[in-house]
This record gives C-alpha cells, structure tokens and sequence, in this order.
C-alpha cells in the first residue's frame, strides 16, 4: 500500500493512504452528527462542527502514535522499519524483516496497545482534575470521546486473532510455549479467521435488522482480518518451508548488468541474455543503484533510445539490497518481487553487486521447499 508521503517521527516516514481522508470524514460526521449532540447538548451547530474535523485529526494523531509505539519499540530490537501507512482501518508499520525470536515479538506487540491505553487513561485523568476548576463543555465532549475509543480500541486490539495486536500476543506465547512457530501461526490465523467471520456476521445483523449503514463498517474489517490472517499463515508455512536456506543458494552469481550512463540503444544492443527480463544498475564503483526491466522498457509510451538506461529504471528501494547470508525468508516478508519488474540485488561488505535473484527464483525456492527436495541449485 503506497500512500502521500506527510513527514517524518524518529527517521520513520509517515505516509497517508488515500482512504484515511475517508476515515477523517466519516469520524468529522460521526462527532459533529452524534457523538457532540450527545455528550454536549447545549453546543450551538457552528462550534460543533468547527470542532468535530479537529477531534477527528486528533484521533488519527492518537493512531499514529500507537503505531509509532509499535516501530520505535521494533527499531530498539534491531528491526528495520520502513513507514508507517495511515489508511482506511487505522495504521500499518512495514516491518523489513520479523524478529527471531518471541520474546522481542511479544515487546514490540504489547507496545502500541499499551501506548493506546497509557493515551486514553492520560486525557481521562487530564479531564477529571480540570473538571473540578472549570466547565469543559464541547473541548470535554471531545477529549473524553478520544480517551474512551483509544480505550476500545486498545481493548479491540488485544483480541486473540491475527492480524491484530492479540493475534501476535498469541501467536508469541504459543511460540515461546510450544517453541513451534508455524504451529503458534496457524492458531493465531484460526483466531483471525472466526473473529471476522463473526464481524462479518454482525455487520450484516446490524444492516438487515437495525437498517443501520454502520454495518457496513464491520463487514468491511471483518473481511479484511480474514484475508489478512491467511495471508499470515501464507507467509508463516513459506517461512517454516524455507527453513535456514540463505539467499546465497540460490542467487544467479554474476549477474549481466548495465553500467549506469549507457543509452537505451547500448543497452538493447549489448547482446542480453535471453532468459533475462530484469537488469541491475550498477554505477562506476558497481553499486547497484536501479532496476531496469525489459517489460518496462517496451511498455514506455515515448521511449527515447538515446536516453540514459537510469532514466527509465527504477530506484533500488533498501529493503531489495541484501547481503548473501540473508535468510531467504526475509525476503518473503519484506520485499514483493512483481515477475518481470523487480529484483534483489545481492551485495559484498562493499555494497558491490554480486548477485540477483528474482521473483521467479523465490517462487521456484517456496515450490521446491513444499516439495521436499533441495531448494539450492545442484550446481
Ligand atoms: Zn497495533
């Protein structure tokens, strides 16, 4: 999910995804319509709704902060964090890789529930002491409706079923328990499974029996924690499959790549292996810096053969650099190779390019791992 980049907490990126505007109004029109009228009667309509944008702000600044929680405590453990996505159903921090062991998991998943509760306790504590000086009319509606949904949320939050925080709590005590990840993977993806199957349940409940359109809300989440928790799983089996092959085995050692400055033209002229779609780039200290993919390069509307090859390749992103001892593993949760676009370029202690491997490799590793035979090449 690629999202308009905002600004950065602590060298994360915080991005937002086009439907967290949508979030924004809907809670714009749930505080100006319902929840102010509510808890302050005698607000006149011009300040409710001059103030209900403002409490929804401030309740994605609350989400934010939970997930800031989750990629401070990450980064402390030594897991790379990439950005922080705001969307539709809340936050979403890019993990590179996951942590080995349960105990660092556990930390990092208690952390933003904590955060959310610590939030939602604070303004509520806040509230109560100001209450006893002054009359908090409309600011007091809103900012005990803060603290008391960062209180559900957190609790909503901890339920025992992936992808949600509780799903990771669950998932770390069985692993810790048990010592079988894949095992603790698969119960957590059950977890996910049923509680949206029984959102989903209660969604459709609310619209046919209540006529409500909120309904429609839980449908939606409820959908999407079931696919998200067998997407888990997916990842969780490859990962157990994959075991402790490194990225080394099953690289294409000396790749053919393109030195960056040379044209279109050279770089179709220079006599491409023909079972190669995707080409590093490789500037003068044979750094990989872009990918260029022949898929690409004949779909360009105005390809200019005279062009510099780097002006039409893409930008090698962090996470598809990767030294040759790098579980492979690693690379099926943090980078998605499309087939014919992208690569990983593999690296020495110098940062030079000393291997690639594509997506077809990681399909052909997962396939040959499922099946029982050696995952590296005979060779
Ligand atoms: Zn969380």
């Amino acid at each position: 999910m690629r999202g308009i980049p905002l600004f950065r907490i602590a060298g994360i990126r915080i991005e937002a995804h086009w439907s967290a505007l949508v979030t924004a109004v809907l809670l714009t029109f749930l505080l100006g319509g319902a929840v102010i009228p509510q808890l302050a009667p005698d607000v006149d309509h011009v300040q409710r709704w001059l103030i209900a944008p403002v409490g929804a702000i401030g309740f994605l600044a609350t989400l934010l902060a939970h997930e800031l929680a989750h990629s401070v405590t990450a980064r402390r453990s030594g897991v790379h964090i990439d950005r922080i996505t705001l969307w539709l159903l809340g936050g979403v921090s890019e993990m590179h890789d996951e942590p080995d062991d349960p105990r660092t998991d556990l930390r990092i998943a208690l952390a933003g529930p904590a955060t959310s509760i610590a939030i939602g306790v604070g303004l509520f504590a806040a509230l109560a002491v100001l209450r006893s000086n002054v009359s908090l009319g409309l600011t007091g509606a809103v900012v005990g409706w803060l603290a008391g949904t960062n209180i559900v949320l957190a609790v909503f939050n901890l339920l025992p079923a992936m992808p949600l925080d509780g799903g990771r709590v669950l998932r770390d005590i069985v692993w810790m328990r048990t010592g079988d990840q894949l095992r603790a993977a698969s119960i957590a993806a059950r977890g996910g499974r049923y509680l949206g199957a029984a959102l989903i349940g209660l969604g459709i409940a609310e619209v046919v029996v209540l006529a409500s359109a909120a309904g429609i809300w839980l449908v939606l989440l409820g959908l999407f924690l079931r696919s998200a928790a067998t997407a888990d799983l997916a990842a969780a089996t490859a990962r157990h499959q994959l075991g402790s092959t490194t990225v080394a085995e099953i690289m294409t050692a000396h790749p053919f790549t393109v030195l960056a400055g040379t044209s279109v033209e050279d770089f179709l002229r220079s006599g491409l292996p023909t079972w190669h779609r995707v080409f590093p780039v490789i500037d003068a200290n044979g750094h990989p810096i872009a990918v260029v993919s022949l898929l690409e390069l004949a779909r360009a509307p105005r390809l200019r053969r005279d062009a510099r090859v780097e002006s039409v390749a893409r930008e090698l992103p962090a996470a598809a650099k990767v030294t040759a001892d790098t579980p492979l593993t690693n690379l099926l949760s943090s980078v998605l190779l499309r087939p014919g676009l992208d690569l990983v370029a593999v690296v020495d202690d110098a940062h030079r390019l000393i291997g690639v491997v594509t997506a077809t490799d990681l399909v052909t590793a997962s396939a040959r791992s499922a099946l029982g035979i050696p995952v590296a090449h005979a060779s």
